[in-house]
């Protein structure tokens, strides 16, 4: 018998709709996924498809209304309170009063780790990012692309084999998110984190993904997954190549095709 560990994120006929004075909110209908350990999953489609309410059911932000969704195995609930994942949201929503350094330590304080385990867990998040060095610095005088990089240091420090990331980079110019990009991608292969990714791009989502999940509203659900033919190791212009602007074509037919929904 072989004993394989269990998907990181499983989703079955998952179902999520928000009770609004306006109506119920379908922005969850029966949605079915598996992320396999150290998998990139990118989530694309227009506004208001549920990428960002999905990742929030990962986190135990929100509560499914119907189906399943385990997270390593266990409930949200449960995942949550074993700090299974690291959280980075759109902006990067860094304190301004406090350093980088204190920026980072703020959860591990929350969680009561002893100072001596959070200078070192600081030190390696910010090595990950290439913020070292930058410890004593205020968010202020770091730029939008550096600030996220400590965004991402901040959900880093606690280790977390799961890494939810909404938009991080959809604030920054194009230059700054091809760099991160690049980055990002030697931090998942230097980690083996798991990471799922919510995006509008799909340059962004073809680059970095190994699966890429295809969203559409009205109601949000999944219109079609792509699992990435491309090689782990992905130099920039890798997005020149036949293959990647296949599977671009690919996402794009998806997004299309859940657009005629609307008539
Ligand atoms: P996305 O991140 O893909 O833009 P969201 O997950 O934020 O989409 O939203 C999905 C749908 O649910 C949208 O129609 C949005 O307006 C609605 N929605 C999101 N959060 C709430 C909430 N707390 N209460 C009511 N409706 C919500
Ligand atoms: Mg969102």
């Amino acid at each position: 018998m072989t004993v394989t560990a269990p998907a990181v994120v499983s989703a079955r006929n998952l179902c999520l709709t928000y009770k609004t004075n306006d109506g119920p909110v379908h922005a969850l209908s029966n949605v079915d996924l598996d992320i396999e350990r150290g998998e990139f999953v990118s989530f694309i489609g227009p506004s208001g498809c549920g990428k960002t309410t999905f990742l929030r059911v990962i986190a135990d932000l929100e509560t499914k209304t119907s189906g399943e969704i385990t997270v390593n195995g266990m409930s949200p609930q449960e995942a949550r309170s074993a700090r299974a994942y690291g959280y980075v949201f759109q902006s990067a929503a860094l304190y301004p009063w406090r350093t980088i350094e204190k920026n980072v330590a703020l959860p591990l304080e929350i969680m009561g780790y002893p100072a001596a385990e959070r200078q070192k867990r600081i030190a390696d998040a910010l090595a990950l990012v290439n913020l070292s060095g930058f410890e004593q610095k205020f968010p202020w005088q770091l730029s939008g692309g550096m600030q996220q990089r400590a965004s991402i240091a901040r959900a880093l420090a606690f280790d977390a084999d799961l890494l939810l990331m909404d938009e991080p980079f959809g604030a920054l110019d194009e230059i700054v998110r091809d760099h991160l990009n690049g980055e990002l991608l030697k931090l998942w292969s230097a980690t083996g984190k798991t990471i799922c990714f919510v995006t509008h791009s799909i340059p962004e989502a073809v680059y970095l993904s190994t699966k890429i999940v295809v969203m559409s509203p009205r109601p949000g659900r999944v219109t079609d997954i792509i699992t990435s033919t491309l090689p782990r190791e992905r130099p920039l212009d890798i997005r020149e190549t036949p293959e990647f602007l296949e599977i671009a074509h690919r996402v794009r037919e998806g997004l299309r095709a859940g657009h005629s929904y609307d008539g």
